[in-house]
């Protein structure tokens, strides 16, 4: 990863703070998703980094997105917001376990799997605009980092906040969903909301043949 000094991460966040809202979020092909993200260690101060956070926070809403991580908005720390409201349908919130996650800040996150079970659904990602693919990621994990307050925070998340959770703190290691994805599975937006809008990702699984967790591989 490319060293940034101290005093062009502060221009850098100063720049963005001071110009328009909501911030610009990069796409895939910008190296600083790609080059993961430095430890928050008190580098921009307490004012500064809370001034972020809600520049992060209004940027996420105005998108609009479950979660964002700060190297897309091109600042390279280990920073993310999270918020899903979950206004979905009962049967989509019941096969998705998508269940609301108030608003909540991770400094330096890193989680673990908790058990061995898998969910596959589609996501999409704000830094890869108009597409969507299925990702198997683990049911359930625990969650270690720190808030915004340098709280510990040591908490076990399932179901789709345990997914948001994954695709964020993945996005501070440099990977993006589609790294793991079912690649199969990749559909556009468009495609997505007129065939594929279903609770799960069965029939897709069928029809674009690729394989879900706990399933047999589709047969030639
Ligand atoms: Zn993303």
């Amino acid at each position: 990863m490319p060293a940034i000094e101290l005093s062009e991460l502060i221009a850098r966040v100063d720049a963005f703070l001071d110009g328009p809202r909501p911030l610009t979020i990069v796409h895939a092909g910008d190296p600083v998703l790609r080059h993961g993200a430095l430890p928050y260690e008190g580098q921009l101060g307490d004012g500064r980094l809370n001034r972020l956070i809600r520049a992060m926070r209004e940027t996420m809403h105005a998108a609009p997105g479950v979660g964002l991580a700060a190297p897309q908005i091109g600042i390279p720390l280990r920073l993310a917001v999270l918020e899903d409201p979950a206004e979905v349908a009962d049967e989509v919130r019941e096969a998705r376990e998508r269940v609301p996650l108030p608003f909540r800040v991770l400094v330096n996150p890193s989680y673990e799997a908790v058990g061995t079970g898998r969910a596959a659904f589609f996501e999409g990602c704000l830094s890869v605009p108009g597409y969507q693919a299925v990702v198997a990621r683990h049911a359930r994990v625990r969650l270690r980092a720190q808030d915004e307050n340098g709280r510990e925070i040591d908490e076990e998340f399932s179901g789709w906040p345990a997914r948001i959770v994954q695709h964020e703190t993945d996005h501070l290691g440099g990977t993006l969903y589609l790294d793991v994805a079912e690649t199969r599975s990749l559909t556009t937006t468009r495609d997505l909301i007129e065939r594929w809008a279903h609770p799960t990702p069965a029939e897709a699984a069928r029809e674009l043949g690729f394989t879900l967790p706990g399933t047999s591989p589709v047969p030639l």
